[in-house]
């Protein structure tokens, strides 16, 4: 029995011949690679890498509970949304749909494929409308979910995401950028009950490689071949996939920072709490605070003259005068909070 999902693919993918190394065409032990025109003299960069990171996904597996066959290692979260886009969407006719407030990238990814969005909003407790869903049409392919939520912070229960998957007719990606700083299981729970879910990680956040480059997608397996077709035939450069080895083979320190920046994040919420011209905290699950001040434009600039970056989110649906602070260390949130203390007696 085919799966009825597999009627959303681009239908021109299914006959597509991807690119082939002449690496992937035999198997074996060879002596001697002159099949690349690679450089020769050896150093540790001289070769082309391994286009589907056998070694690394095998890793990465093993840590999320998932076969091997279940996962796609990208160049960030960001190339795994652009991929499903790319596999699931027709441009000029398809469209993504996701709740506002949240990540910019989806939005953007469709955009530059001449792919509509379908903005959604979340309800007063940042919540997804469920029945909303039921009005989305057929060319509406992919939901977008992003749960703990960027920039809300907010989770969305298994509960929750069960009622999504069984009322939209398409791909539900459930973007969990920020899961590691959440007690809540993971989405991954629910991948062998719907053949139609991706979950995106990465290792940008808790696991400290934002400049390496990593995501993880894990979904069935249908789709991750799929993801593979599609790809460039090496999205993953060595140096990338070496430090993410070597970080996996130590999940403790992971832990550690991420135990470190929760305390900081309860310490900060009930420091900004003290502030008269703080309105309101919203609960985090992630590596953030939501910040509702009285006058939230003022605050970032004048954070900003003392040299302090925020994200500034007031223009967003549901967010007037909020503002995003991520969660610094232990110095540099005191040197935040010092220049607020600035503020309030101006
Ligand atoms: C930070 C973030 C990502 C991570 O993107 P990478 O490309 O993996 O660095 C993905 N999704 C959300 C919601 C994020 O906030």
């Amino acid at each position: 029995m085919t799966n009825p999902f597999e009627k959303l693919v681009r239908q021109h993918l299914l006959a597509l011949n991807p690119y082939s190394t002449a690496r992937d065409e035999f198997s074996g032990e060879a002596l001697l690679f002159l099949d690349a025109n690679e450089n020769p003299y050896d150093s540790d960069l001289n070769r082309y890498p391994d286009p589907f990171q056998s070694a690394l996904r095998n890793e990465v597996a093993s840590i999320k509970g998932v076969s091997n066959k279940n996962l796609f290692i990208s160049n960030g979260s960001d190339e795994a949304i652009d991929l499903l886009i790319r596999v699931f969407c027709e441009p000029g006719n398809d469209k993504i749909a996701y709740f506002m407030p949240t990540y910019g990238m989806y939005g953007v990814s469709a955009a530059t494929h001449a792919v509509g969005t379908v903005e959604l909003l979340l309800n007063e407790d940042f919540e997804p409308d469920v029945d909303a869903l039921a009005e989305l049409d057929g060319e509406t392919k992919i939901l977008f979910l992003c749960s703990p939520n960027n920039p809300t912070g907010n989770l969305f229960s298994l509960q929750k995401l069960h009622r999504i998957l069984n009322q939209f007719h398409g791909i539900v990606v459930v973007d969990e950028a920020y899961i590691d700083f959440s007690d809540a299981p993971s989405a991954i729970k629910l991948l062998n009950d719907y053949p139609q879910l991706v979950v995106l990680q990465t290792f940008s956040k808790a696991w400290g490689l934002a400049a390496a480059r990593m995501g993880v997608a894990m979904a069935h397996q249908w789709i991750i071949q799929l993801m593979d077709k599609v790809k460039l035939p090496y999205n993953i450069n060595s140096l990338s996939a070496g430090l993410l080895l070597k970080r996996i083979n130590e999940p403790q320190l992971m832990k550690q920072d991420v135990q470190n920046i929760i305390m900081e994040r309860e310490k900060l919420a009930k420091s900004l709490s003290g502030f008269s011209f703080v309105e309101k905290i919203f609960p985090s699950d992630a590596n953030f605070l939501l910040v509702r001040f009285k006058d939230g434009n003022s605050v970032y600039t004048f954070l900003l003259s003392k040299g302090i970056v925020v994200r500034n989110r007031t223009n967003q649906p549901l967010l007037k005068n909020c503002l995003r602070i991520t969660i610094g260390t232990a110095a540099q949130n005191s040197f935040l909070l010092e220049q607020l203390n600035t503020y309030t007696n101006e």
